[in-house]
């Protein structure tokens, strides 16, 4: 297949190509464009031209392109979700539900509108609070979710009158850049672009003055450098950065219902995904029985090539988080008691098995960190506030979820879990209506739901004077 950048509407070969591999066979998958610092400004400067136009769209003018961007993407889901295994490893069925996905969160952006408010309105004055769009958006996008992340941006900044410039992870563009070859038949030039690089172009593109927003997914570490580069030019921003969730059993739960539950949100994705359950408390006296069923589930996990059909988890979507899994994995080894995976299948590709791990301390890496992979420690706690004291005992604060068969105190225990979303007998789950984001170092600003959609915008009081 011959992939294109979308640059000022026209698909066009990049400056250089980029190998992009599919981590199932860890073999060459497709040669993507690769653009350079002048297909940057180029597209930056047909950014800048299309706002206007765009901008100037009635919410329902924009709202039905959305519509037809939404059915284009439904129209080709199947060749889209074998394209999204290839590229990110994840079985064929969760690359179709991730379209699906994708596709109801453009609908439901499509047909949002931010209306202004009255704030006071009496014979002497009029004061109304109003929305206008930023102008150019920046998409940075990580390579666990490359659809679901994409949309999440694309939809609520075009529905708010903003342009976008798209940037997909190195490992993932493939799909970002069909997604470019739909938007080229149904939006106008310059208001959807897609610039792919190497790492090497993100610090130009969120520092560049031409982008107004940077609307950035990814690791922590990177969030950083985001943040720095927004700075020259009081640039607004949204950062969805790293996790480190904690599932926190309480003594009344039954475990055979909580642990499938928290199996499935700690290794669904291969355990790649940003509110994934990284860590479980349970009471000491249910740290066996937690094990023995996370144990069976972990045995019962097909790992191998998203693309077969007994497949029930894929690969690692990357070498380097593979590598950086393993050497977390013997670390673990060391530090801990594996109750079972632990083993590296012999396949070509990056595959790692679900693995459980038992009785490390709080500073193992494993706990401190975020592994971003199917490796989940279970620790016990004696004290429910020792347990809820460790569980905040970090810098990240993305998700959570509490587990209890009194919904009640689940929603009390919740509230004493400092981070931006916090489950009671769930975890994951996000929806287009509901708004997300990180506490402490997971993030700044709030995405999805109508919160996320008004940062998109910048706020302007219109205040008139009647006498
Ligand atoms: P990453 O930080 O390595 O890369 C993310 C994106 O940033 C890529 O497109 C990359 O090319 C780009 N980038 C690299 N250097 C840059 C720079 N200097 N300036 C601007 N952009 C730059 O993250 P990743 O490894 O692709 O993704 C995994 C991470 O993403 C995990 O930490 C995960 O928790 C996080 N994540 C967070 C959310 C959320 O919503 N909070 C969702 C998914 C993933």
């Amino acid at each position: 297949m011959d992939f294109k950048l979308l640059l000022d509407g026209a698909l066009v070969d990049g400056a250089a190509l980029l190998e992009v591999i599919n981590p199932a066979t860890a073999s060459l998958l497709a040669m993507a464009p690769r653009a350079d610092s002048a297909q940057v400004d180029m597209a930056v400067a047909a950014a800048r031209r299309a706002s206007f136009g765009w901008a100037r769209l009635s919410y329902a003018e924009r709202g039905a392109l959305l519509m037809r961007l939404a059915d284009a993407l439904d129209a080709r889901r199947e060749e889209f979700a074998h394209l999204l295994t290839q590229e990110q490893g994840k079985p064929l069925a969760d690359a179709a539900g991730e379209l699906g996905g994708a596709a109801a969160t453009l609908r439901w952006c499509a047909a949002q509108e931010l209306k202004p408010t009255v704030l006071r309105e009496t014979d002497a004055e009029l004061i109304i609070d109003q929305h206008y769009p930023l102008g150019v958006v920046l998409a940075i996008c990580p390579w666990n979710y490359p659809m679901a992340i994409l949309t999440s941006k694309v939809g609520p900044a075009l529905i708010t009158g903003n342009v976008v410039i798209a940037k997909p992870a190195p490992t993932t563009p493939l799909t970002a850049l069909l997604f470019g070859e739909l938007v080229a038949d149904i939006l106008p030039a310059g208001v959807f672009q897609t610039i792919v690089d190497n790492n090497d172009l993100g610090d130009l593109l969120s520092s560049h003055p031409g982008v107004d927003f940077v609307s950035f997914t990814g690791s922590t570490a990177t969030g950083k450098k985001v943040l720095g580069s927004t700075t020259e030019t009081i640039k607004r921003f949204s950062l969805e950065l790293g996790g480190n969730d904690a599932a926190l059993i309480l003594p009344d739960a039954d475990p055979e219902t909580a642990a499938p539950k928290i199996f499935a949100a700690a290794t669904k994705n291969a355990g790649q995904i940003c509110l994934a359950v990284k860590r479980v408390y349970a009471p000491r006296q249910m740290v066996d029985q937690v094990c023995d069923i996370f144990g069976r589930l972990a045995d019962a996990t097909v790992v191998g090539d998203g693309l077969s059909q007994s497949t029930t988890m894929g690969p690692v979507q990357n070498r380097a988080q593979y590598e950086k899994l393993i050497a977390l994995l013997e670390e673990s080894r060391a530090e801990g008691t594996i109750v079972a995976g632990g083993e590296i299948p012999e396949l070509p590709g990056y595959f790692i098995r679900p693995t459980v791990v038992r009785d490390l301390s709080d500073e193992a890496r494993l706990v401190r960190e975020e592994q971003f992979g199917p490796l989940l420690p279970v620790l016990a706690y004696d004290d429910l506030e020792e347990a809820i004291e460790r569980i905040n005992a970090t810098e990240y604060g993305l998700g959570g979820s509490v587990w209890t068969a009194d919904p009640k105190m689940g929603v009390e225990v919740a509230a004493r879990i400092a981070s931006g979303t916090v489950w009671v007998n769930r975890h994951l789950g996000l929806a287009p209506d509901i708004p997300f984001g990180g506490a402490k170092q997971s993030g700044l600003g709030r995405q999805q739901g109508i919160r996320g959609l008004e940062e998109f915008t910048q706020g302007r009081i219109i205040s008139v004077a009647r006498t």
